[in-house]
């Protein structure tokens, strides 16, 4: 498991995986932009599957799970506006003097706390979300509704 992870985290060439590398990988980038409408389905209808029969869920649950496991995938694969200097969500300047930033998890930055309290860092997730749900649906593969609010 160590090793694998170790894999994982460095790669074939050990050097260790940064975004630049990921980006300019043939192989992962291929991966990132060549799924259709046919490997967005198979990669839910996987987790689908896996939920249902190894987790033990009913049909309606597992569909659900599967649908936020491709939300999160295609956010994985489609990075948002990493520019450090600029809000992800709002896109005004990011004043780093004052602190009231932060850098996320994928990479973009929103501001936060202060005079801007959590509505970018809200905002971001909330257009993240929105933005996966489109391509998605672009692809066929619609919201369970159960999951519609
Ligand atoms: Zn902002």
């Amino acid at each position: 498991m160590l090793e694998r992870n170790r894999e994982r985290n460095l790669g074939a060439t050990g050097h260790r995986r940064d975004r630049n590398f990921e980006r300019n990988s043939p192989a992962i980038e291929t991966h990132a932009t060549d799924w259709d409408a046919t490997g967005w389905r198979t990669f839910y209808d996987e987790r689908a599957a896996i939920a249902e029969h190894d987790g033990g869920l009913n049909r309606k649950r597992a569909e659900r799970v599967a649908y936020e496991t491709t939300i999160a995938e295609w956010c994985h694969l489609h990075p948002p506006n990493d520019d450090p200097d600029r809000c992800a969500a709002c896109g005004s300047p990011i004043p780093l003097a004052r602190g009231e930033w932060r850098p996320l998890s994928d990479n973009a930055t929103v501001h936060y706390g202060g005079r801007w309290g959590l509505g970018c860092f809200r905002a971001h997730g909330a257009n993240r979300r929105n933005e996966a749900i489109a391509a998605l649906d672009l692809l066929d593969l619609t919201m369970p509704p159960e999951l519609k609010v």
